[in-house]
């Protein structure tokens, strides 16, 4: 059976994203007496985070009678696959269609032998950073727990990467770098995370999770201190004029704040230095004044920088740096000590890269409608 294309039945709740206790209510609400349910729940979190089940009739250490009265009030479905992309570099891509019809995407990138998997916090984005193509879209609205953890067990379910092997994982990474401002939706995103961390289940470790922040500072050593994950953090920018002009969320939360809550980040050490993300805008971001400015900024705090070619979109008010220009702030970053590579695009062909994220949903229906009157140019690259 395939998997990914489970849908639910209407009227049926999913198990899929609820904590231990959570579970141990459900039980108790089709019946289970209130003693049993912890282990009962014990039990049945194993099967959905550990065997990945997609169906209650797998679960053997239950019984019979439980198991049928599971699945009638419950369901392990995920999200419809709305469509599945894959680039000629092997990046895949998913757009997941949620119970509202509400859409956001995941992105796969493999290496040879492991790979990250780029999950949404949001349908679509509030930020409306002008490099990026999320920000353009205007149905916006927070996932909920089990939508974000939901994008991982479509994931897992195409590679079958189900139990959870001990090593030697495909998909061995976590990012939150897809569509959305994890910080904005902070609840949601911190239950999903500690859900893929917890050992007997998922179980990715906060070393190989990284949440990625356009800056919203108040949040971010809460996130340390609750979640321990590594940090990411959009900056793009050197000077508060730039940034604030870019990155409309610097007006709120500008520079000195959010590099003194980087300080103050709990585990950040040289083990566990703290990514700066800075996308190369040509003319824009990219002299070597602005490497160097750069490097001061950060001066004390345990980091690296990750300059990331500027991806463009249809009607991006940018374009991407030119490889000189990288390379010569890629080298004035280094010889400060700092590593500073340069990420390679992954997935361009299919707009699964940095920045080009954004359901199309939108778009698609728009020109649907349009086409009732008159043909509509269907937008080719955004929908494939
Ligand atoms: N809102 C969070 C999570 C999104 S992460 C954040 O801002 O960190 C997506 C990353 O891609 C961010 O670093 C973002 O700034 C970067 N990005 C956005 N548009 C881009 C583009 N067109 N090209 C390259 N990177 C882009």
């Amino acid at each position: 059976m395939n998997q990914t294309n489970l849908r639910a039945a209407p009227g049926l709740t999913s198990l899929i994203g609820l904590d231990r206790a959570e579970l141990a209510a459900a039980l108790v609400e089709i019946g289970e007496p209130e003693k049993g349910a912890k282990l009962r729940a014990k039990q049945l979190w194993h099967w959905i985070y550990h065997h990945g089940a997609s169906d209650f009739a797998q679960m053997t250490t239950l019984n019979g009678p439980l198991r049928e009265a599971l699945a009638e009030k419950f369901t392990l479905a995920r999200p419809e696959v709305a469509r599945e992309q894959r680039s000629e570099d092997g990046t895949r891509k998913w757009l997941l269609r949620f119970e509202d019809g509400q859409e956001a995407e995941s992105v796969f990138i493999p290496e040879e032998d492991r790979g990250a998997l780029c999950m949404s916090s949001q349908v679509g984005c509030t930020l409306t950073c002008r490099f990026c193509h999320t920000g353009t879209q205007r149905l916006v609205r927070n996932l909920g727990a089990r939508e974000i953890i939901s994008q991982f067990f479509v994931a897992r379910d195409s590679y079958g990467e189900w139990p959870s092997p001990a090593g030697g994982r495909m998909i061995s990474n976590i990012v939150m770098m897809g569509m959305g401002e994890p910080l904005f939706n902070y609840e949601n995103v911190a239950k999903a995370i500690r859900i893929a961390m917890d050992p007997e289940g998922i179980s990715i470790s906060r070393r190989r999770i990284t949440l990625s922040t356009a800056g919203v500072a108040p949040l971010i050593e809460r996130c340390g201190a609750e979640l321990g994950v590594n940090l990411a953090i959009s900056l793009h920018a050197v000077d508060d004029d730039l940034r604030s002009e870019i990155m409309p969320i610097n007006r709120k939360y500008p520079l000195a704040q959010l590099l003194e809550a980087c300080r103050r980040y709990p585990r950040a050490s040289n083990a566990r230095r703290i990514t700066f993300e800075y996308v190369m805008l040509k003319g824009i971001n990219d002299s070597p004044a602005d490497a160097k400015a750069l490097v001061q900024l950060i001066a004390g705090i345990p980091a690296k920088i990750n300059l990331i070619p500027f991806n463009a979109w249809p009607g991006a008010p940018y374009e991407c740096s030119s490889a000189e220009a990288i390379n010569e702030f890629a080298v004035i970053v280094n010889k400060a000590g700092y590593s500073a590579p340069v990420r390679a695009p992954r997935g361009r062909d299919i707009l699964a890269a940095c920045g080009q994220l954004r359901s199309d949903s939108v778009i698609a229906k728009r020109s649907a409608q349009s086409s009732q009157s008159r043909p509509a140019a269907a937008p080719q690259a955004v929908l494939n």
